[in-house]
């Protein structure tokens, strides 16, 4: 149903009363580590609600890389095109400040090396998916190959440019949703965003995507042209991933057949199941959970 072609990453998180200045060392909590990065983020978030889910991408020959393999295996998500490579595995480094603030490095190691080559691999895969989902994690030229082979098959485009960087107008034209947030959205406009989110969605219009879904954290979300989708009201844990699981999800109900603005519906629960619990991937909903809220 869906194929993602992006990052997997293993988060490292320690919680910290205060972050050290250049020079200091300040003790931290134990190591936490987790299953991150925004395209396995939103593989597992897809295959957590029922939708036969691969990704695309790389990781080291490490222990991160059988760590992020098995747990997404585990997730039942395809891994059959995640390439091992040479060296170290993507690593995110996250400092939780006392307020839930966090500080974020990320190093992408293998992600960074996902090729124009790995997509043409797995030029069937995409072929065979209804919806090919990206993001900005691994490398320009990846993505763009991988949205002219899926535009090439007639497979859906779903895009989601973060972390946000220049979009080449040719990767615009392809995405059906492009998906946003509101920073992101701010980034693509520049100094002539609209304060209005609807207006924004429509300003996103003119840059030449098919259609444009803009998310508003804990109010929901905008369909451009087709209004405001509401987000449950839930007592707010941890948002991190939340955009992933709306982007998972949206993908998910696509290549299901939903019209846009029904999928948005459908992700925007999804995102507010995924924002009561800790962590990205660990607090993402099945479909019980999603009909549950
Ligand atoms: P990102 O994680 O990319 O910043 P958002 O914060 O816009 O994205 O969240 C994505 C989606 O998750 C929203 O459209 C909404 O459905 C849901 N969501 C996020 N935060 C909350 C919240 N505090 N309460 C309810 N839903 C939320």
């Amino acid at each position: 149903d869906v194929v993602v072609a992006g990052s997997a990453n293993a988060d490292l998180v320690v919680r910290v009363e205060r972050r050290p200045a250049s020079g200091e060392t300040v003790a931290g909590s134990d190591l936490a580590t987790f299953p991150g990065g925004k395209g396995a983020n939103q593989a597992v978030a897809a295959a957590r609600l029922g939708a036969r889910t691969a990704l695309l991408g790389r990781v080291g020959d490490d222990g991160h890389g059988a760590l992020l393999r098995a747990s997404l295996e585990r997730d039942g998500v395809d891994v059959s095109r995640l390439a091992a490579t040479p060296g170290p595995t993507g690593v995110a480094l996250i400092t939780v400040g006392p307020e839930g603030d966090n500080s974020i490095i990320v190093s992408p190691g293998a992600n960074a090396r996902l090729t124009e080559e790995d997509v043409a691999g797995a030029a069937d895969l995409i072929g065979a998916a209804r919806v090919l989902s990206l993001q900005l994690e691994v490398p320009l030229p990846a993505v763009l190959a991988a949205a002219r082979a899926a535009e090439a098959a007639g497979t859906r485009v779903v895009f989601n440019p973060s972390p946000p960087a220049p979009v080449p107008a040719g990767l615009l034209a392809l995405c059906d949703p492009l998906i946003v947030n509101e920073h992101e959205a701010a980034f693509l406009l520049g100094e002539d965003a609209p304060e209005d989110p609807e207006e924004r969605a429509s300003a996103l219009l003119t840059l030449g995507p098919r259609s444009v879904v803009v998310t508003l954290g804990a109010e929901g979300a905008v369909v451009a042209g087709e209004g405001r989708v509401p987000s449950p009201r839930v007592t707010a844990v941890d948002t991190t991933g939340a955009g992933d699981a709306f982007t998972g999800a949206l993908a998910w109900r696509l290549a299901r057949g939903d019209g846009l603005r029904e999928a948005a519906v459908f992700a925007a629960r999804v995102g507010a199941a995924a924002v009561r619990r800790p962590g990205a991937q660990s607090s993402f909903p099945t479909a019980e959970e999603v009909e549950a809220l």
